[in-house]
């Protein structure tokens, strides 16, 4: 049976399923959701520690940079979500042991995929990372968070305003009995999302106020940062951005579900202001390019060229590809989450 068969049974028997749920089913299902079965990264979609080993270097000498700032705390964990291949990973923790650092560091990965848990496992064996599964709660020692490309990946519910109602976006059948977007006939809870005036389609990630309370939690308890990194606006909230991407092209979000990687803009401006509610700290959104050019990208660029002269040009290219404005260096956005009471940290 294909997931298209089951989603169709379910709407038929259970009613339209908002677009978040049909989000999660077609990334998450066990048996046929995508990241459950095909870890697609480097086929369907490629991202930044894939382009370029410098991305997750410099990240990774933020991180030991931070903890210094935190106090060296011992223990201390370094925390991943959405590990993918596990790139970056390995890149962080080869800068920090190029420096002599990261003795103290106990490496741990949330991972919601089983299929992306034994790529990780694989490439990370020598460092002995602790493993989560999806992302929940925090534990109750300093940490710094990472994640990259995460965000993007949390289910979305979609509004649309109709005659000055609020209206939930669902999937349902159309007459064919094929799977359709459409909207539902009640009108939405107001306080399901808040709307800039004017904007008459609004997209609302449940999860980042999920994720905004876990920080919350942890934070209560120990100091620590959580930088993200993913594409989205900084301001105006997104409105319907769903895109659904198999094989490096872009595919209808119904065409493929369990079969291509479905993801949405991040609202970054939302999520600053639940953090700065929440009493957290705040830094960014800021560019990526501005971001990793402040890490000292360039310096690093040049001094990886200096010691593999034949690969100078690949290199150049990866670089260039995560800061240049006119490629990656804009779209995505950079924003770090303190505990409260911390200097800003560095790159921002
Ligand atoms: N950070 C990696 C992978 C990005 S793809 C990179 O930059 O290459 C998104 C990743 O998030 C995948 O590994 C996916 O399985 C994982 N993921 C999606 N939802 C998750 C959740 N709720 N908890 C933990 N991991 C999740």
């Amino acid at each position: 049976m294909t997931l298209r068969t089951i989603l169709k049974s379910l709407i038929e028997a259970g009613g339209p399923l908002p677009v978040s749920a049909y989000m999660n089913t077609c990334l998450h299902d066990p048996k046929h959701g995508y990241y459950s079965t095909r870890p697609g990264i480097g086929r369907d979609f490629i991202t930044a520690p894939e382009i370029s080993q410098v991305f997750g270097e410099l990240l990774g000498l933020w991180a030991l940079h931070e903890w210094q700032v935190l106090g060296s705390p011992k223990p201390f964990t370094l925390h991943e979500v959405g590990a993918g291949r596990g790139t970056m990973m390995a890149d962080m923790m080869s800068a920090i042991k190029a420096t002599g650092g990261g003795a103290a560091f106990d490496l741990a990965i949330n991972e919601a995929s089983p299929v992306f848990t034994e790529v990780q496992q694989e490439k990370l064996a020598g460092l002995n990372p602790q493993f989560n599964g999806a992302f929940q709660a925090l534990g109750d020692v300093p940490f710094i968070l990472l994640a990259n490309e995460w965000l993007d990946c949390l289910p979305a519910r979609q509004f649309v305003n109709l005659d000055g109602a609020w209206h939930e976006k669902v999937v349902g059948l159309d007459e064919q009995g094929d799977l359709a977007i459409g909207v539902a006939t009640d009108k939405a809870p107001s306080q399901a999302f808040d709307v800039a005036s004017g904007q008459t389609a609004v997209e609302v990630q449940p999860g980042l106020a999920t994720l905004v309370d876990a920080l919350q939690d942890a934070f209560g308890q120990v100091p620590g940062r959580a930088l993200f990194i993913d594409y989205g606006p900084t301001e105006r909230a997104p409105g319907d951005t769903l895109r659904a991407f198999s094989r490096g092209h872009q595919v209808g979000p119904l065409a493929m579900p369990g079969e291509s990687d479905l993801t949405v803009d991040v609202d970054f401006g939302r999520l600053a202001r639940l953090a700065a509610k929440a009493g957290l700290g705040v830094s960014g959104p800021v560019e990526q390019g501005a971001f990793l050019m402040a890490l000292g990208a360039e310096q690093r660029m040049q001094a990886l060229i200096g010691a593999n002269p034949d690969k100078a040009e690949d290199i150049h290219k990866g670089v260039s590809r995560l800061v240049d404005p006119a490629e990656l260096g804009s779209r995505f956005k950079v924003i770090c989450i303190s505990a409260p009471g911390l200097p800003p940290p560095a790159g921002f």
